[in-house]
């Protein structure tokens, strides 16, 4: 069990490898451009080949993308959706390019339209993506809290996607706070167990490419979408035992996207929190 954070790519994608090394990281998620923006830089050879010699160098596997925000496979307007598309084929693009695993995204909102309604468009978008892009990288769509309209807080929701697009390249990053704000106690032994045989079920436990850690600052089946440092929200630290110890996690990339005990993202005591309950539970890097 790798543990990693979300690093910042500021001055080029290369310079992540150090700030993730700096704060302890096993491995790192960054984004590929601005994740409020639509526009894209092809990133210069240079910087690609920086980011691998870096990588290699800290020993860094498992690398992963996270996409832009602004992408929504549920959109109603056709240009906003092939904006979307487009954009998360560049990332894989790129996650071929630098030797990352995969490119994690949010599948968006329905806006209304409900869940059935939208989700041909859905498995339609996903697999455009997936046809356009290089093999490789896996595809991850990561689970939502349950926010206003958003596809994918129910765990059986990404797995009628995954059905529909029917490709073995299309994973699933499970987010600790979104899953718990979401309903599903994974604090508690019998919690975990049901969310795992209910993911198992409904998408199949070999499609679990990563975890976002994060804990939450409001309770299980708030709905609402609030990251919080390790062992200061309403997961807590045993309820961080309870998950790492679970067998399904034992080979999957932990990816902290936490605020930080100083206020500026990820850190090294967050990451080192996390590595003392893989300690813990028995794991090892
Ligand atoms: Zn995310
Ligand atoms: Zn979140």
């Amino acid at each position: 069990m790798r543990i990693g954070a979300h690093v910042s790519t500021s001055g080029g994608i290369s310079k992540a490898v150090g700030r993730g090394v700096e704060i302890g990281c096993e491995t790192v998620q960054i984004f590929g451009s601005a994740p409020q923006a639509w526009a894209f830089k092809p990133v210069p050879d240079s910087e690609i080949e920086a980011f691998r010699r870096e990588a290699a160098e800290a020993g860094m596997e498992r690398v992963y993308l996270h996409a832009i925000y602004l992408i929504n496979l549920g959109a109603p307007d056709a240009a906003r959706l092939e904006k979307g598309i487009q954009s998360l084929t560049n990332y894989m693009t790129l996650a071929a390019a630098i030797g990352a695993e995969g490119v994690i995204f949010h599948p968006g909102s329905h806006k209304g339209a409900g869940f059935e309604a939208i989700l041909p468009q859905v498995v339609d978008s996903v697999s455009k993506v997936l046809e356009n892009s290089p093999e490789g990288p896996y595809l991850a769509v990561e689970n939502m809290a349950g926010m206003g309209q958003h596809i994918g807080a129910r765990l059986d929701e990404l797995g009628q996607i995954i059905q529909g697009v029917d490709n073995p390249r299309l994973r699933v990053c499970l987010d600790t706070q979104h899953t718990f704000a979401a309903g599903y106690d994974l604090t508690t032994g019998q919690g975990i167990e049901n969310m795992i045989a209910e993911f198992d079920d409904a998408i199949g436990l070999s499609r679990l490419a990563a975890v976002h850690a994060n804990d939450s600052k409001r309770p299980c089946g708030s709905g609402v979408d609030r990251h919080d440092n390790i062992g200061e929200g309403f997961i807590g630290e045993d309820g961080f035992a309870t998950i790492m110890g679970h067998p399904a996690f034992a080979n999957v990339p932990f990816f902290l996207e936490v605020p930080g005990f100083e206020g500026n993202g990820p850190d090294h005591q967050n990451v080192e929190i996390l590595k003392a309950i893989r300690s813990r539970v028995g794991l090892e890097a």
